[in-house]
């Protein structure tokens, strides 16, 4: 007997497979198509570790069999390859992304292919690559040129050391990802992207599209739409007859009259303006600056103590009751969203609560809550703040004159609407989301197409000039200014004007790592047809065929990132008609995400900790057969989940028995029935759970069936190559080198899917008639082969049959198996 030898067959097959490019995919095949996507990786120089190949594996189980059901699937990899980890690497080196990139790829790539993925490489993709990034830097124009990609100066996150910009993601708790100075924030002028613009329909076309739950729920807290009104609340000065006034937003007008205090955000502008009537100023400067430098969810955080500062000599009037109330200015409201000033109402808002406790504010009830609720702590109606939490639910106005006794809907309405009468309010729609700042200070992304003239202003790269390539630079750190390592290429920068042909300088600000897999899934269609030559009706044919995704797993964490804004890119392609209205207005009709693969005893894998796990030492050690059961085997796939280095000895142990079978084969086709039952109960369950990513209890199903199929004495070839079928997808290797050594026909991975039949797997049923004095009087249905014991047992509870019998005694009963049983009385 042979042993099991998985480094041996892989290799041999993953040969065979590269040779007759088994899984490319065809353009406008006959057979109905299927993409399947998942998220291309950023090529890191650490190489891929154990849980980058999960979502692989999983989504590699799921083309395999789509292929077995007569699909022409797509299933393609690229890179993700901006990044800042390479330019940082650049920077410390001296050695140019590009070519620290290219090691890199080729690494993933190797890891890649020993895991028998099955990839189509002849669509292989690179964002870095010019030839790509060309058709980022025309996506771009096109925002451009439908107005929805504007230069605004916008308070960014800075880091003083590094002087640079830094998106939010890359200053986590105020800190610089690159040097770990403190960041502050600093006004600059950056391009922005109006994914504002299209706030309601990444909301509504929700409902188009199968994702679970949770990522549309956090999608639409992301977008934030809240209905409510913009309220005017007039300023006083202080021994001055100025008359000013500053907006409000809020979603609950009903609480208006319990208003006692407005809050500003530190960079509201009303601050500056009135700096010289705000008696304290100093000091209220001192906490802005204070401010600059904590992030804004630091700023938000609900646990963290508010913390605010008054505006001596101004107070505002609540517009509902005349009120004079104060003016504070607090850095947890925040100036992007609203208008960047609140009406606080302490007794009805948690946060309002916090702070006026602190700082011994009026507090007014406004609200009584509809249904009656056992509250012990409920605030009581008075204006000494003896309350111990606020009230944010609905119910009926209290303290509120006309409108007292109202339900909160309909004075919502009525409060705006009186308001708005005297000009003092108006309903509004207002949204957390806010524009992208699509610019950044760097040298490792796409140029943005621009060129600043200074007599036409902002003229587009024509589009015979794209792509406009990253010039060689001496250096990738960013200017003393601040601005783009590409600012010092100054042949590069100086250039004609499209529009006057005289003297312009081009945009040195390169786009964030993000624009390049805005569009990724289309770059794979255009990739089968050319190497990515205008212009874009080219591809039509190619759109109309693929799209959308079928089916795209990622993580979580990209939900209100990339998920996000591939959507918006898409939308925006689809409205100008540069991808075929027959699509739809989605990318993806499904998208999953997987768990995290977490080190062993549950600490999360990092190079800091040394327990990350790399494929390469598993795949030597067990076989990457055995990797691949043992990643889709460990859990339920959208769970977290810790390694377990005996888990996968356990699956190496069942490929071990799998590879026995083939010593038990014989000659027979046909089979006993206890066998066929099991076998085609089994091909229910893998089918079934492979499409709800329930891989886990499909391998038990087939560990089970292994079992009985190990106790035939000779099993018969039927049998065992249908099992083989069912963990090809799983094991694609041990099948494939099973089943040629079988001497089947064909390959395994080639193989028709095989269906359930539904007759074998209804347990066995027969109607027993059941007669008194040999007279029919019932029928039930009970199982095949019961004893004369359980017939009785059964007849016996039957409500008809009783009655017949009455409180006759049962002489004697005859029974015949499967058929009858007869009561003489
Ligand atoms: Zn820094
Ligand atoms: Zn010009």
């Amino acid at each position: 007997m042979e042993k099991y030898n998985p480094e041996k067959i892989e290799k041999k097959w993953q040969k065979e497979w590269e040779k007759k490019d088994a899984f490319k995919a065809i353009d406008k095949d006959k057979k109905p198509k299927y993409y399947v996507l998942v998220e291309f990786p950023y090529p890191s120089g650490d190489g891929l570790h154990v849980g980058h190949a999960r979502p692989y594996i999983a989504l590699d189980i799921l083309a395999r069999k789509k292929r077995m059901e007569g699909f022409n699937v797509l299933f393609p990899m690229g890179w993700d390859a901006f990044g800042l980890p390479t330019e940082n690497y650049a920077i410390k080196t001296g050695i140019h992304p590009a070519v620290a990139t290219k090691k890199n790829t080729d690494n993933f790539k190797r890891q890649q292919k020993n895991l028998g993925l099955s990839f189509d490489w002849n669509r292989e993709i690179n964002t870095a690559d010019p030839s790509y990034y060309k058709w980022t830097q025309w996506i771009f124009i096109q925002l451009f040129k439908n107005g929805l990609a504007y230069k605004d100066k916008i308070a960014i996150n800075w880091c003083p050391r590094c002087k640079i910009g830094l998106a939010n993601e890359e200053a986590i708790n105020s800190v610089c990802e690159r040097c770990g100075e403190k960041v502050v924030k600093k006004e600059k002028e950056q391009w922005m992207l109006k994914i504002t613009k299209y706030a309601d329909r990444l909301i509504d076309d929700l409902d188009k599209v199968d994702y679970p739950e949770k990522i549309k729920i956090s999608q639409k807290e992301w977008i934030g739409k809240s209905q409510g009104a913009e309220i005017k609340f007039n300023i006083i000065v202080q021994a001055s007859d100025i008359k000013y006034w500053v907006n409000v937003f809020t979603t609950r007008p009903d609480t208006l009259f319990g208003c006692t205090y407005l809050v500003l955000a530190p960079e509201h502008p009303l601050i500056e303006k009135f700096k010289d009537k705000i008696l304290n100023y100093k000091n209220v400067e001192k906490y802005i600056e204070k401010s600059k430098s904590r992030m804004e969810k630091d700023r938000m955080a609900q646990d963290k103590e508010k913390t605010g500062i008054e505006l001596k000599g101004v107070k505002a009037v609540n517009p509902a009751n005349n009120r004079k109330i104060p003016i504070f200015v607090a850095d947890y409201v925040l100036m992007q969203y609203g208008t960047g000033a609140i009406m606080a109402v302490p007794v009805h808002d948690q946060r309002d609560f916090d702070f006026a406790k602190k700082y011994n504010l009026a507090m007014i009830e406004v609200i009584k809550p509809s249904e009656v609720r056992p509250r012990i702590n409920y605030p009581r109606s008075d204006l000494g703040g003896n309350y111990s939490e606020a009230h944010e639910g609905e119910g009926v106005l209290i303290n509120s004159g006309r409108f007292t006794g109202m339900k909160s809907k309909e004075a919502k309405k009525r409060m705006v609407a009186w308001l708005a009468n005297k000009g003092l309010a108006e309903e509004t729609i207002n949204y957390k989301l806010r524009d992208w700042v699509f610019s950044r200070q760097r040298y490792w992304g796409e140029p943005i197409p621009m060129i600043e003239c200074k007599k036409c202003g902002w003229q587009t790269v024509p589009e015979k000039d794209l792509p406009v390539e990253l010039p060689k630079v001496k250096s990738y750190k960013p200017s003393e200014k601040g601005e783009s390592p590409l600012a010092k290429a100054e042949k590069w920068i100086n250039v004609e004007c499209p529009k006057c042909k005289g003297l312009a300088k081009r945009e040195t600000d390169v786009m964030p790592n993000w624009a390049g897999s805005n569009w990724y899934y289309l770059a794979y269609l255009m990739r089968g047809i050319s190497s990515f030559q205008f212009p874009i009706s080219k591809y039509k044919k190619a759109f109309e065929y693929w799209m959308p995704v079928d089916w795209y797993n990622g993580g979580m964490e990209h939900t209100t990132l990339h998920l996000l804004y591939s959507r918006f890119i898409f939308k925006f392609l689809w409205d100008i008609k540069a991808v075929p209205k027959s699509i739809g207005p989605e990318p993806y009709k499904k998208r999953t995400s997987h768990g995290v693969i977490l080190g062993p005893g549950g600490i999360k894998m990092s190079k800091s900790k040394g327990n990350v796990i790399n494929p390469d030492k598993i795949v030597k050690e067990y076989g990457a057969d055995t990797l691949r059961v043992y990643e889709m085997f460990m859990g339920p796939f959208e769970q977290m989940i810790p390694w377990d280095v005996k888990g996968v000895k356990g699956i190496k142990r069942f490929l071990e028995k799998v590879w026995k079978l083939q010593y038990n084969v014989g000659d027979r086709l046909g089979n006993g029935h206890e066998l066929e039952k099991i076998a085609h109960q089994t091909i229910k369950k893998v089918t079934e759970d492979i499409e709800s990513l329930k891989f886990n209890t499909a391998i038990s199903s087939l560990m089970i069936l292994l079992n009985d199929l190990e106790k035939e004495k000779e099993l018969c070839l039927t049998q065992y190559s249908s099992f083989l079928i069912l963990l090809s997808p799983f094991a694609p290797h041990l099948t494939e080198e099973l089943w040629q050594r079988a001497k089947l026909e064909g390959s395994c991975r080639n193989q028709e899917w095989i269906k359930h039949n539904h007759r074998l797997i209804e347990e066995n049923k027969v109607n027993l008639i059941i007669q008194i004095n040999g007279k029919v009087r019932d029928k039930v249905e009970v199982e095949a082969d019961i004893s004369e014991v359980q017939a009785k047992k059964i007849a016996l509870a039957q409500e008809k049959v009783l009655k017949w019998i009455g409180k006759n005694k049962i002489q004697k009963i005859i029974f015949v198996k499967n058929k009858i049983i007869n009561f003489v009385i």
